[in-house]
Protein backbone atom coordinates (compact mmCIF):
# COMPACT_ATOMS: atom_id res chain seq x y z
CA UNK A 1 0.00 0.00 0.00
CA UNK A 2 1.82 3.50 -1.15
CA UNK A 3 0.23 6.52 0.55
CA UNK A 4 0.68 9.62 -0.77
CA UNK A 5 3.36 11.30 1.84
CA UNK A 6 5.26 7.69 1.02
CA UNK A 7 5.20 9.15 -2.54
CA UNK A 8 6.33 12.19 -2.13
CA UNK A 9 9.06 11.35 0.18
CA UNK A 10 12.80 11.09 -1.25
CA UNK A 11 15.03 9.25 0.26
CA UNK A 12 18.66 11.31 1.93
CA UNK A 13 21.28 10.31 3.89
CA UNK A 14 20.74 6.37 2.01
CA UNK A 15 24.05 4.56 1.19
CA UNK A 16 23.36 4.61 -2.43
CA UNK A 17 25.59 2.00 -4.51
CA UNK A 18 24.21 2.80 -7.78
CA UNK A 19 25.23 6.35 -7.74
CA UNK A 20 28.91 5.03 -7.69
CA UNK A 21 28.54 2.90 -10.35
CA UNK A 22 27.21 5.76 -12.42
CA UNK A 23 30.83 7.98 -11.76
CA UNK A 24 33.40 5.81 -14.27
CA UNK A 25 35.36 4.03 -11.77
CA UNK A 26 37.87 1.56 -11.89
CA UNK A 27 36.80 -2.12 -10.34
CA UNK A 28 39.69 -1.82 -7.95
CA UNK A 29 38.34 1.70 -6.72
CA UNK A 30 35.06 0.67 -6.15
CA UNK A 31 35.79 -2.34 -4.64
CA UNK A 32 38.11 -0.09 -2.10
CA UNK A 33 34.73 2.18 -1.22
CA UNK A 34 32.42 -0.50 -1.40
CA UNK A 35 34.68 -2.37 1.42
CA UNK A 36 35.49 1.03 3.16
CA UNK A 37 31.62 1.81 3.33
CA UNK A 38 30.85 -1.61 4.40
CA UNK A 39 32.94 -1.11 7.44
CA UNK A 40 31.82 1.88 8.01
CA UNK A 41 28.28 0.86 8.30
CA UNK A 42 29.64 -2.14 10.53
CA UNK A 43 31.03 0.18 13.07
CA UNK A 44 27.86 1.86 13.56
CA UNK A 45 25.99 -0.56 14.30
CA UNK A 46 26.76 -0.36 17.95
CA UNK A 47 28.74 -3.29 18.77
CA UNK A 48 27.91 -5.42 16.75
CA UNK A 49 30.57 -6.04 13.98
CA UNK A 50 29.84 -9.70 13.22
CA UNK A 51 27.15 -8.10 10.77
CA UNK A 52 27.17 -7.75 7.35
CA UNK A 53 24.52 -5.43 5.31
CA UNK A 54 23.16 -6.91 1.89
CA UNK A 55 22.49 -3.79 -0.17
CA UNK A 56 20.49 -6.16 -2.30
CA UNK A 57 18.21 -6.10 0.04
CA UNK A 58 17.35 -2.46 0.63
CA UNK A 59 13.74 -2.14 1.32
CA UNK A 60 11.07 0.80 2.14
CA UNK A 61 9.27 0.04 5.61
CA UNK A 62 7.25 2.46 8.21
CA UNK A 63 7.79 2.53 11.77
CA UNK A 64 5.06 1.16 14.16
CA UNK A 65 7.10 1.45 17.37
CA UNK A 66 10.76 2.50 18.66
CA UNK A 67 12.40 1.51 21.62
CA UNK A 68 15.96 3.01 21.91
CA UNK A 69 18.13 0.95 19.70
CA UNK A 70 15.34 -1.00 17.90
CA UNK A 71 12.17 -0.60 16.10
CA UNK A 72 9.27 -2.51 14.49
CA UNK A 73 8.68 -1.48 11.34
CA UNK A 74 6.05 -2.71 8.49
CA UNK A 75 7.30 -3.28 4.99
CA UNK A 76 5.54 -2.51 1.75
CA UNK A 77 4.37 -6.21 1.73
CA UNK A 78 2.78 -5.60 5.64
CA UNK A 79 5.40 -7.91 6.64
CA UNK A 80 6.26 -6.85 10.27
CA UNK A 81 10.09 -7.21 10.90
CA UNK A 82 12.33 -5.84 13.62
CA UNK A 83 15.11 -3.71 13.23
CA UNK A 84 17.99 -2.62 14.73
CA UNK A 85 19.27 1.50 13.82
CA UNK A 86 22.41 2.70 12.23
CA UNK A 87 23.96 5.45 14.35
CA UNK A 88 23.78 9.04 13.89
CA UNK A 89 20.32 8.96 12.30
CA UNK A 90 18.71 11.39 14.12
CA UNK A 91 15.48 11.21 15.39
CA UNK A 92 12.75 8.30 14.51
CA UNK A 93 9.58 8.24 14.91
CA UNK A 94 6.64 6.02 14.95
CA UNK A 95 4.90 6.57 11.05
CA UNK A 96 8.42 7.51 9.65
CA UNK A 97 9.35 5.75 6.41
CA UNK A 98 12.91 4.16 6.38
CA UNK A 99 15.21 2.47 4.43
CA UNK A 100 16.21 -0.97 6.01
CA UNK A 101 18.51 -3.33 4.62
CA UNK A 102 19.33 -6.91 5.81
CA UNK A 103 22.48 -7.63 7.81
CA UNK A 104 23.89 -11.27 7.38
CA UNK A 105 25.26 -12.86 10.80
CA UNK A 106 28.74 -14.03 9.66
CA UNK A 107 29.44 -15.78 12.84
CA UNK A 108 25.86 -17.13 12.93
CA UNK A 109 25.08 -18.46 10.09
CA UNK A 110 22.76 -21.36 11.24
CA UNK A 111 19.80 -19.29 11.00
CA UNK A 112 16.51 -20.33 11.78
CA UNK A 113 14.36 -19.10 8.84
CA UNK A 114 11.96 -16.87 11.26
CA UNK A 115 12.59 -13.57 10.26
CA UNK A 116 10.53 -12.62 13.59
CA UNK A 117 12.97 -14.49 16.06
CA UNK A 118 16.10 -12.81 14.73
CA UNK A 119 16.80 -9.37 16.09
CA UNK A 120 19.72 -8.92 14.40
CA UNK A 121 18.39 -9.48 10.67
CA UNK A 122 16.99 -5.90 9.62
CA UNK A 123 19.20 -2.71 9.61
CA UNK A 124 17.25 0.51 9.57
CA UNK A 125 20.12 2.56 7.12
CA UNK A 126 17.81 5.84 6.38
CA UNK A 127 15.16 7.54 7.55
CA UNK A 128 13.19 9.15 4.36
CA UNK A 129 12.09 12.71 4.45
CA UNK A 130 8.89 13.32 6.27
CA UNK A 131 6.09 15.17 5.88
CA UNK A 132 4.94 16.39 9.23
CA UNK A 133 6.26 15.60 12.47
CA UNK A 134 3.90 15.75 15.83
CA UNK A 135 6.15 16.39 18.73
CA UNK A 136 5.98 16.73 22.30
CA UNK A 137 7.97 18.50 25.28
CA UNK A 138 9.53 15.49 27.41
CA UNK A 139 11.65 16.39 30.24
CA UNK A 140 13.09 19.62 31.35
CA UNK A 141 11.64 20.72 27.80
CA UNK A 142 12.86 18.40 25.50
CA UNK A 143 11.41 18.13 22.10
CA UNK A 144 10.45 14.58 21.68
CA UNK A 145 9.08 13.18 18.58
CA UNK A 146 5.44 11.14 19.03
CA UNK A 147 4.43 10.99 15.46
CA UNK A 148 5.41 11.31 11.69
CA UNK A 149 3.95 11.67 8.43
CA UNK A 150 0.58 12.06 9.60
CA UNK A 151 -2.43 13.47 7.20
CA UNK A 152 -5.05 13.98 10.08
CA UNK A 153 -5.60 14.28 13.68
CA UNK A 154 -8.58 12.82 14.94
CA UNK A 155 -9.81 15.03 17.62
CA UNK A 156 -12.09 12.63 20.04
CA UNK A 157 -14.51 13.95 22.45
CA UNK A 158 -17.47 12.26 24.42
CA UNK A 159 -20.19 13.16 26.37
CA UNK A 160 -18.25 11.72 28.84
CA UNK A 161 -16.23 12.83 30.03
CA UNK A 162 -17.58 16.03 29.31
CA UNK A 163 -16.48 17.84 26.23
CA UNK A 164 -13.55 20.51 26.39
CA UNK A 165 -13.56 22.68 24.12
CA UNK A 166 -10.39 24.52 25.06
CA UNK A 167 -8.50 21.54 24.86
CA UNK A 168 -10.39 20.69 21.07
CA UNK A 169 -8.75 24.24 20.19
CA UNK A 170 -5.58 23.18 21.53
CA UNK A 171 -5.79 20.41 19.59
CA UNK A 172 -6.89 21.82 16.52
CA UNK A 173 -3.85 24.32 16.82
CA UNK A 174 -1.40 21.06 16.51
CA UNK A 175 -3.57 20.09 13.40
CA UNK A 176 -3.40 23.17 11.48
CA UNK A 177 0.71 23.59 12.29
CA UNK A 178 1.60 20.04 11.08
CA UNK A 179 0.05 20.73 9.09
CA UNK A 180 -2.98 18.17 8.92
CA UNK A 181 -6.54 17.84 8.81
CA UNK A 182 -8.62 17.49 11.49
CA UNK A 183 -11.64 15.74 12.30
CA UNK A 184 -13.52 16.15 15.58
CA UNK A 185 -15.70 12.99 17.29
CA UNK A 186 -18.35 13.36 19.64
CA UNK A 187 -18.49 10.34 21.14
CA UNK A 188 -20.91 8.03 23.21
CA UNK A 189 -24.20 9.94 21.93
CA UNK A 190 -26.17 7.45 23.53
CA UNK A 191 -25.79 8.95 26.51
CA UNK A 192 -27.72 11.98 25.31
CA UNK A 193 -30.25 14.13 27.23
CA UNK A 194 -31.76 17.31 26.74
CA UNK A 195 -28.30 19.32 28.63
CA UNK A 196 -25.64 17.29 26.60
CA UNK A 197 -27.92 17.70 23.27
CA UNK A 198 -27.61 21.17 23.28
CA UNK A 199 -23.90 20.81 24.13
CA UNK A 200 -23.21 18.18 20.68
CA UNK A 201 -25.67 20.80 18.63
CA UNK A 202 -23.32 23.97 19.97
CA UNK A 203 -20.60 21.99 19.21
CA UNK A 204 -21.26 20.81 15.85
CA UNK A 205 -22.45 24.40 14.43
CA UNK A 206 -19.68 26.20 16.06
CA UNK A 207 -16.85 23.69 14.20
CA UNK A 208 -18.58 23.03 11.09
CA UNK A 209 -19.30 26.58 10.31
CA UNK A 210 -15.04 26.92 10.43
CA UNK A 211 -14.61 23.70 8.34
CA UNK A 212 -13.94 21.27 10.17
CA UNK A 213 -15.85 17.55 10.05
CA UNK A 214 -17.74 16.96 13.06
CA UNK A 215 -18.94 13.56 13.51
CA UNK A 216 -21.12 12.31 16.23
CA UNK A 217 -20.65 8.43 17.12
CA UNK A 218 -22.03 5.81 19.58
CA UNK A 219 -19.64 2.88 20.03
CA UNK A 220 -22.54 1.22 22.40
CA UNK A 221 -25.43 1.47 19.52
CA UNK A 222 -23.27 2.05 16.41
CA UNK A 223 -23.95 5.36 15.41
CA UNK A 224 -21.86 7.34 13.02
CA UNK A 225 -19.10 4.48 12.62
CA UNK A 226 -19.46 4.15 8.76
CA UNK A 227 -19.01 7.88 8.40
CA UNK A 228 -15.99 8.08 10.65
CA UNK A 229 -14.76 4.83 8.81
CA UNK A 230 -15.43 6.84 5.55
CA UNK A 231 -13.63 9.85 6.84
CA UNK A 232 -10.51 7.92 8.05
CA UNK A 233 -9.56 6.49 4.44
CA UNK A 234 -6.84 6.98 2.37
CA UNK A 235 -4.55 9.04 5.14
CA UNK A 236 -3.06 7.81 8.12
CA UNK A 237 -4.76 9.40 10.92
CA UNK A 238 -4.08 9.68 15.55
CA UNK A 239 -6.49 9.72 17.45
CA UNK A 240 -5.55 12.29 20.59
CA UNK A 241 -7.89 13.17 23.25
CA UNK A 242 -8.87 12.82 27.10
CA UNK A 243 -8.48 9.62 28.39
CA UNK A 244 -11.90 7.58 28.65
CA UNK A 245 -13.39 9.43 25.88
CA UNK A 246 -13.49 5.78 24.18
CA UNK A 247 -10.54 5.54 21.33
CA UNK A 248 -9.60 2.01 22.04
CA UNK A 249 -13.15 1.25 21.48
CA UNK A 250 -13.47 3.35 18.67
CA UNK A 251 -10.34 1.40 16.98
CA UNK A 252 -11.69 -1.75 17.54
CA UNK A 253 -15.24 -1.09 16.41
CA UNK A 254 -13.94 0.66 13.08
CA UNK A 255 -11.67 -2.27 11.97
CA UNK A 256 -12.69 -4.33 9.24
CA UNK A 257 -13.39 -8.05 10.33
CA UNK A 258 -10.23 -9.59 8.46
CA UNK A 259 -7.69 -6.99 10.60
CA UNK A 260 -6.80 -9.52 13.54
CA UNK A 261 -4.63 -6.16 15.01
CA UNK A 262 -2.25 -7.13 12.00
CA UNK A 263 0.15 -4.10 12.68
CA UNK A 264 0.12 -4.74 16.86
CA UNK A 265 3.46 -5.25 18.56
CA UNK A 266 4.09 -5.76 22.25
CA UNK A 267 7.08 -5.04 23.31
CA UNK A 268 9.39 -5.34 26.16
CA UNK A 269 11.98 -2.29 26.65
CA UNK A 270 15.08 -4.22 27.09
CA UNK A 271 17.63 -4.68 29.77
CA UNK A 272 15.37 -7.12 31.81
CA UNK A 273 12.68 -4.52 32.59
CA UNK A 274 9.32 -5.78 32.44
CA UNK A 275 7.14 -2.44 31.26
CA UNK A 276 4.99 -3.71 28.35
CA UNK A 277 3.86 -0.81 25.93
CA UNK A 278 2.18 -1.62 23.06
CA UNK A 279 2.42 0.37 19.51
CA UNK A 280 0.15 -0.23 16.51
CA UNK A 281 -0.50 0.72 12.96
CA UNK A 282 -3.64 -0.98 11.90
CA UNK A 283 -5.10 -1.10 8.15
CA UNK A 284 -8.87 -0.04 7.74
CA UNK A 285 -10.93 -0.03 4.53
CA UNK A 286 -9.91 2.01 1.90
CA UNK A 287 -6.17 2.67 2.43
CA UNK A 288 -7.28 4.55 5.99
CA UNK A 289 -3.84 3.57 8.46
CA UNK A 290 -4.44 4.37 12.15
CA UNK A 291 -1.34 4.92 14.06
CA UNK A 292 -2.03 4.17 17.67
CA UNK A 293 0.98 4.61 20.56
CA UNK A 294 1.33 5.33 23.99
CA UNK A 295 3.31 8.46 22.88
CA UNK A 296 0.39 9.74 20.70
CA UNK A 297 -2.39 9.00 23.34
CA UNK A 298 -0.79 11.27 26.08
CA UNK A 299 0.14 13.96 23.43
CA UNK A 300 -0.97 17.21 24.61
CA UNK A 301 -0.20 20.20 22.01
CA UNK A 302 2.52 22.60 22.24
CA UNK A 303 2.46 25.99 20.86
CA UNK A 304 6.28 27.37 19.89
CA UNK A 305 5.07 31.08 19.43
CA UNK A 306 2.52 33.57 18.87
CA UNK A 307 2.62 33.50 15.43
CA UNK A 308 2.18 29.29 15.46
CA UNK A 309 -0.88 30.24 18.22
CA UNK A 310 -2.67 32.50 15.71
CA UNK A 311 -2.44 30.10 12.20
CA UNK A 312 -3.84 27.33 14.73
CA UNK A 313 -6.82 29.28 14.91
CA UNK A 314 -8.48 29.15 10.89
CA UNK A 315 -11.52 31.46 12.39
CA UNK A 316 -9.12 33.73 14.13
CA UNK A 317 -6.11 34.06 11.75
CA UNK A 318 -8.22 35.79 8.95
CA UNK A 319 -8.51 39.10 10.76
CA UNK A 320 -4.99 39.06 11.87
CA UNK A 321 -2.55 41.96 10.03
CA UNK A 322 -6.05 43.77 9.76
CA UNK A 323 -6.10 45.71 13.27
CA UNK A 324 -5.24 49.41 13.26
CA UNK A 325 -1.92 48.71 15.15
CA UNK A 326 0.36 46.02 13.84
CA UNK A 327 1.52 45.34 17.45
CA UNK A 328 -2.46 44.91 18.46
CA UNK A 329 -2.89 42.67 21.42
CA UNK A 330 -6.51 42.52 20.45
CA UNK A 331 -7.10 42.95 24.26
CA UNK A 332 -8.42 46.75 24.81
CA UNK A 333 -6.70 48.57 21.65
CA UNK A 334 -9.35 50.95 19.30
CA UNK A 335 -9.11 49.42 16.10
CA UNK A 336 -9.24 45.92 16.86
CA UNK A 337 -10.27 44.03 13.75
CA UNK A 338 -10.67 40.38 15.63
CA UNK A 339 -13.00 42.24 18.32
CA UNK A 340 -14.80 44.00 15.90
CA UNK A 341 -15.56 40.79 14.08
CA UNK A 342 -16.79 39.19 16.99
CA UNK A 343 -19.18 42.29 17.93
CA UNK A 344 -20.07 42.07 14.23
CA UNK A 345 -20.89 38.16 14.62
CA UNK A 346 -18.57 37.15 12.42
CA UNK A 347 -16.27 35.56 14.87
CA UNK A 348 -17.50 33.16 17.27
CA UNK A 349 -16.67 34.56 20.96
CA UNK A 350 -15.94 31.31 22.60
CA UNK A 351 -13.08 30.88 19.65
CA UNK A 352 -11.87 34.34 20.27
CA UNK A 353 -11.40 33.56 23.74
CA UNK A 354 -10.12 30.64 23.48
CA UNK A 355 -7.16 32.13 21.45
CA UNK A 356 -6.90 35.24 24.05
CA UNK A 357 -6.36 32.41 26.72
CA UNK A 358 -3.23 30.46 24.96
CA UNK A 359 -1.98 34.00 23.74
CA UNK A 360 -2.27 34.40 27.62
CA UNK A 361 -0.91 31.09 29.01
CA UNK A 362 1.90 31.38 26.04
CA UNK A 363 3.31 34.68 27.68
CA UNK A 364 3.22 33.12 31.57
CA UNK A 365 5.31 30.43 30.18
CA UNK A 366 7.89 32.69 28.71
P1 LIG B 1 -9.87 5.61 25.72
O1 LIG B 1 -9.22 5.80 27.04
O2 LIG B 1 -10.11 6.94 25.04
O3 LIG B 1 -9.20 4.63 24.83
O4 LIG B 1 -11.35 5.07 26.04
P2 LIG B 1 -11.90 3.55 26.01
O5 LIG B 1 -12.09 3.09 24.60
O6 LIG B 1 -11.06 2.72 26.89
O7 LIG B 1 -13.36 3.76 26.63
C1 LIG B 1 -13.56 4.23 27.95
C2 LIG B 1 -14.90 3.74 28.44
O8 LIG B 1 -15.96 4.31 27.67
C3 LIG B 1 -15.07 2.23 28.32
O9 LIG B 1 -15.72 1.78 29.48
C4 LIG B 1 -15.96 2.05 27.12
O10 LIG B 1 -16.76 0.88 27.18
C5 LIG B 1 -16.82 3.29 27.19
N1 LIG B 1 -17.33 3.69 25.86
C6 LIG B 1 -16.65 3.79 24.71
N2 LIG B 1 -17.45 4.18 23.72
C7 LIG B 1 -18.68 4.37 24.26
C8 LIG B 1 -19.95 4.79 23.74
O11 LIG B 1 -20.13 5.09 22.56
N3 LIG B 1 -20.97 4.88 24.64
C9 LIG B 1 -20.84 4.58 25.96
N4 LIG B 1 -21.90 4.70 26.74
N5 LIG B 1 -19.66 4.18 26.46
C10 LIG B 1 -18.60 4.06 25.64
ZN1 LIG C 1 -6.47 43.45 17.36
Amino acid sequence: MILSVQQRSTPHKTCNSSNMAKRKLSKQQKRRIDSKQKSKIKGDLLGDSKLQLDESSTQTARVISHHGRQLFAETEELKKIKCKIRQNLGDIACGDYVVVQQAKDTENQSQTGDSHSDASQYVVVAVKERSNLLVKTGFAGAIKPVAANIGQLVIVTALKPKPNPYLIDRYLTAAENLPAKALIVINKVDLMDQETRRIVDDLTVLYKDIGYEVISTSIKQDVGLDALSDALSNTTSILVGLSGVGKSSIVKAILPKEEIKIGETSEATGEGKHTTTVSALYHLKDNGIIIDSPGVRDFTPINKSISEITSGFADVRQFNGACKFSNCSHTNEPGCAMRKAVSDGLLNEQRFNNYQRMLQEFHQQQ
